[in-house]
């Protein structure tokens, strides 16, 4: 990637746990890399084509300024979240903030706090097979694309299939979604939790007819191997009804353990 750098920006804003580091104010230093491509914007000498530094540079300083935070960690999160937010050509960025007047009361030259933070590409499985089926899937859905966070969702087609795991029970309409974020998989996990809880679903039966299902399936870059939060998720290379509308998204997007494609992951499944 391609990276667009604005260095030691100074600000004077009044973040820190003493109470006269609010009122008074301090001299903080920024550092930003911004991870773009600046290819086209560099062969058509087009500014429209690339990230403005002046804009950001603003844009950050707007930010350590219009609220006072205790930690540089929260600020740095605060003007990360909103640079990535407001310019879509940074895929990603590093954010750095110093802070060279901190009341250390020993001889320093500086302290400070550097973030990495970026859209992640997530592929979801979503299902449905109690009552509106359609309804819950398209509210779902809706709830997803809503979600400040979360950009470029794309929805499979739709596919009714057979309830899965021995349970006498309605058959599923399921799908699959794609969409980048800037949730970590935690904060992705518990929001699908709401969204879960929202349409109605109750946890009686395992394997069980419900309302809304959504599991995550990957995670851009992470593997997960906690009972909480299992990435990629442990049982779909055994269930066509996800591996199905995920080949329609990314036939060829490759699951990080097995080291097959999709396409080839349906295609193995046993008849
Ligand atoms: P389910 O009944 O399929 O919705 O399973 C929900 C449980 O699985 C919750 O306790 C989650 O914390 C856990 N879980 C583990 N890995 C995942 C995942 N990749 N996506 C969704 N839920 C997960």
């Amino acid at each position: 990637m391609d990276e667009i750098r604005i260095e030691n920006l100074e600000i004077y804003a009044g973040h820190g746990v003493f109470e006269e580091e609010n009122r008074n104010g301090q001299p903080f230093f920024v550092n930003a890399t911004l991870y773009t491509d600046t290819r086209e914007a560099g062969q058509k000498d087009d500014l429209t084509l690339s990230t403005h530094y002046g804009e950001v540079s603003h844009l950050i300083h707007k930010c350590m300024r219009e609220k006072t935070f205790q930690l540089i960690e929260a600020a740095a999160e605060y003007a990360a979240e909103q640079v990535l937010l407001h310019f879509p050509l940074v895929k990603s960025l590093s954010l750095e903030i110093r802070k060279p007047c901190a009341p250390i009361g020993l001889p320093f030259e500086s302290v400070s706090v550097k973030i990495h933070r970026g859209f992640k590409k997530v592929y979801l499985s979503i299902g449905s097979n109690m009552g509106d089926k359609e309804q819950y899937l398209h509210e779902a859905v809706e709830k997803i694309k809503a979600h400040s966070f979360i950009k470029n969702v794309r929805v499979s087609e739709l596919l009714v299939t057979k309830p899965y795991g021995g349970v006498e029970q309605d058959d599923f309409l399921n799908g699959a979604i794609e969409l980048e974020t800037l949730l970590s998989p935690i904060e992705l996990l518990h929001f699908l939790q709401k969204t879960e809880l929202e349409a109605g679903r109750e946890r009686k039966i395992h394997w069980g007819p419900r309302t809304l299902d959504l599991d995550i399936l990957f995670y851009e870059g992470v593997i997960s191997q906690t009972k909480e939060l299992m990435i990629p998720h442990p049982d779909m290379q055994n269930r066509e009804f996800v591996l199905k509308p995920l080949a329609e998204l990314c036939p060829y997007y490759m699951h990080p353990l097995f080291h097959k494609s999709i396409k080839q992951m349906l295609e193995e499944l046993p008849r």
